[in-house]
Formats: structure tokens, C-alpha cells, sequence
């Protein structure tokens, strides 16, 4: 077979061929023509057009590389008659409008963009990193387009700090199919609206059963404004992060007041008490008695904290409200300022808490998601602009369909 037919072939042209193919030192070059008088499709329409109206300069676009030597095909687009649409250029069965690549390599680019960095996947396939960047974007420009929107019943909303927690997203996730519905670009009301209105639209935020959050006023108000049906559930390890730091509060306020002789026995406990008492080892546990035999307000903020993760366990929701209650208590008592804080957090937030015991939903879920956003981040610290971040995060997290390779 030659290699123009095989080319051809692979390319899966119908109303256009291959002239010639050349090969220089670094790259092949496969000239394409159209196939004699074969109607040719409207680049916008992609109707049917009888009529060319004129004929442009050449074009290139980078195709996939063929034993490591890149392949460009060259062709000068027709402009066509469009009855619909007027003149326009004519549709490229290898690429999407205006793209430099073709669509077999813009996909293969774009797979790649989701494991690797830009300039890893620009270096695996010769390109810059910026054209990387532009893939990524009009893939996902494409698959947001063509995406299926099912209904969506449990949602989680995070947010995720860019820069150092100067600037912050909100991202929303699928909780069951566990993948992400949207990204926007801060994380207030105004900010986050359109994912109600625009995004779900009404039809679809009368689905939605349970919203889990964190204890943030904002997306709390707009699920009551826009999504009636939703019980607000706020996020289990939201609320054990919470706790965690009233435990830190309290070890730094003792730190403060204690004289230096003492300070050596405190010093490393932090992470003694944050751990769950069944990792810990015999020294661990050694010194933890010792800091419990002299210590008392350490010792009650840890006995505030493990008995108040037995509250995830309870499996009736009449019980865990009843040691919620009891442990509010206890808390209101225990003379710890950060505890009494933590306390008043949850009395006015206690429906959304409790929701938990029927529901038993977290945005725990989609954790890997969240970790793979801040790899994301990380990875693309350089980056001015949030767009661009934003385009990665959809594409990393959630999973848009690629345009087909007619
Ligand atoms: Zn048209």
C-alpha cells in the first residue's frame, strides 16, 4: 500500500485525498486536496454545501507523530456557500475549527494533560506548553457543551485556596457518581449563584435531596434560596477539623501560661493528642498518661474530643441527638474557651449536623478529587490567571467527554 492511501485511510477522508507525502529531516509533510468535486460540509453547520466560493492559503495543522517523526498535513481550506449559513469555511473531518492540531492529537494531548503537567505532556509530544494549554481548554470548552446533565441528587460544595489562601474556588461535586459538576471562581453568594441558576437551572435543583458543606453562611443561604427540597448536611471532617483545632487552641493557651521547666514535658504532644488513642505506641501512650496525670485542661479538651467522635456512630437519630445534647453540656462546662467556641458553632448549626446520622453522607467521597485539585495547584503555582486553573480542574476531575475522531 502506498503511503498516501494509508495516510488516507487513516485519516478517514472522504471528500478530500492525499496528494503527497514528503519527509524532511524532522517531520513528514502529507499534502491534502479535495477529491475531486465532492461536496464538502459547512465548518459551522456542517450541512451539505454545493458551492465553493473561494479558496484560501494553505494551513497546517500537527497531526499524531509517526515513529517519532511529527506529521503535518497541509491542505488550503475552501470557503463554501452555506444555504444556511452563508459563506463560511468548510468543515475539516481531521480537526475542529481553528485548531492547529488535529483532533487525534489535541485528544491524545489531552488525556495525557490529565495525569501529567502541561510541560510533562507538551515535552512528551513536542509542543509548548501553551499549546497544551490551548487544548486543554477547548476540550473542555467542548465537553462542557456536550456533557449529559442526569439529575443530581446529593452535592457536596468545598472550596479550594489558590495562591496561599489568598484567593479562593468553589467547586461543587456529584456525590454519588463522584465526579465534579462545577468550578467557580470565589466563594461568595454571588460568586456561586450560577451554579444554581445557570448550571442545575430550576428543574434540576428541585432534585437535589442533600447538600453537604462546611459551616460557611454563603452556600448555606443559597441552597435555602434556590434548592427548597435539599437538607443542608454539614460535612463531617469540616466539623472534626473544627474540633481538632479547639484541641490545638487549647494546648497553645496552656503553652502560654506555663513556665519553661513544664514546657519540656508539653513539647511534642500535639500530634499525641490528635492521634486516635489505637495508633498510638507504649511510649506514646506513656507519655499521654503522664501529660493526663498532671494536666487537666489538656486532659478534658482530649476527652471532649474522643467522646465527641462516638456522635458518628450512632445509627438512630433520636440517640446521636441525645449525646449531642449531653456532650454540648459537658463542653458548655469544661471551662475551655475554645470548646465553649466550638460549642456555639454547633448549637446554630445543629439540624445540619444531625443530618448526618440520616444521610450518612460526607464529602469525604470525593477526597481524592480534592487532593488531586491541590496537586493541580501546586503543579501550576506559576499560573496568573484563574481560567486557566479552573480549565484543569474541570478536566482532571470531571470527566468531560472529548471531541469524536470522525
Ligand atoms: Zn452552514
Amino acid at each position: 500500500m502506498l503511503i498516501e492511501t494509508f495516510i488516507r485511510k487513516q485519516l478517514r477522508l472522504k471528500a478530500h485525498t492525499v496528494i503527497k507525502v514528503e519527509e524532511t529531516g524532522e517531520c513528514m509533510v502529507v499534502h491534502i486536496d479535495r477529491l475531486g468535486k465532492r461536496l464538502l460540509r459547512c465548518g459551522v453547520c456542517r450541512g451539505r454545501c454545493r458551492e465553493v466560493h473561494d479558496i484560501r492559503t494553505e494551513r497546517e495543522w500537527r497531526d499524531l507523530s509517526m515513529r517519532k517523526l511529527p506529521l503535518k498535513l497541509r491542505y488550503r481550506p475552501r470557503r463554501v456557500e452555506c444555504p444556511r449559513c452563508g459563506v463560511r469555511v468548510e468543515d475539516f473531518p481531521w480537526a475542529e475549527p481553528w485548531a492547529r492540531v488535529t483532533t487525534a492529537l489535541a485528544n491524545a494531548v489531552a488525556v495525557l494533560a490529565r495525569e501529567l503537567s502541561l510541560q510533562g505532556t507538551a515535552r512528551e509530544y513536542g509542543l509548548n506548553w501553551k499549546s497544551v494549554a490551548t487544548i486543554v481548554k477547548r476540550a473542555v470548552r467542548y465537553g462542557l457543551q456536550h456533557r449529559a446533565r442526569a439529575p443530581v441528587h446529593a452535592i457536596g460544595i468545598d472550596e479550594v485556596s489558590r495562591r496561599k489562601g489568598q484567593v479562593y474556588l468553589t467547586v461543587v461535586y456529584d456525590l454519588e457518581r463522584r465526579v465534579l459538576l462545577w468550578v467557580g471562581g470565589d466563594r461568595t453568594e454571588e460568586a456561586v449563584r450560577p451554579f444554581f441558576t445557570r448550571e442545575l437551572g430550576k428543574r434540576r435543583c428541585r432534585t437535589l435531596r442533600v447538600v453537604c458543606m462546611d459551616m460557611w453562611a454563603p452556600y448555606a443561604k443559597l441552597v435555602r434560596d434556590h434548592a427548597v427540597n435539599a437538607q443542608i448536611l454539614f460535612d463531617r471532617f469540616h466539623i472534626v477539623k473544627h474540633l481538632n483545632e479547639a484541641v490545638d487552641a487549647t494546648r497553645r493557651e496552656l503553652w502560654r501560661r506555663l513556665v519553661s521547666k513544664e514546657k519540656v514535658e508539653v513539647k511534642g504532644t500535639r500530634w499525641l493528642l490528635l492521634k486516635n488513642p489505637w495508633n498510638l505506641t507504649n511510649d506514646q501512650k506513656e507519655r499521654l498518661s503522664t501529660l493526663v496525670r498532671w494536666n487537666s485542661p489538656l486532659v478534658r479538651a482530649w476527652y471532649l474530643k474522643e467522646s465527641f467522635q462516638l456522635f458518628w456512630g450512632y445509627k438512630q437519630p433520636w440517640r446521636a441527638k441525645q449525646h449531642l445534647l449531653k456532650w454540648i453540656n459537658s463542653a458548655m462546662r469544661s471551662r475551655l474557651e475554645p470548646f465553649k467556641k466550638f460549642t456555639r458553632m454547633l448549637r446554630s448549626h445543629f439540624d445540619g449536623i444531625l443530618a448526618w446520622t440520616k444521610t450518612r453522607l460526607s464529602n469525604g467521597a470525593v477526597e481524592g478529587m480534592n487532593n488531586k485539585i491541590k496537586s493541580i495547584s501546586h503543579r501550576s503555582f506559576g499560573f496568573r490567571s484563574a481560567d486557566l486553573f479552573i480549565a484543569l480542574i474541570y478536566h482532571c476531575c470531571a470527566r468531560l467527554p472529548l471531541p469524536a475522531e470522525r
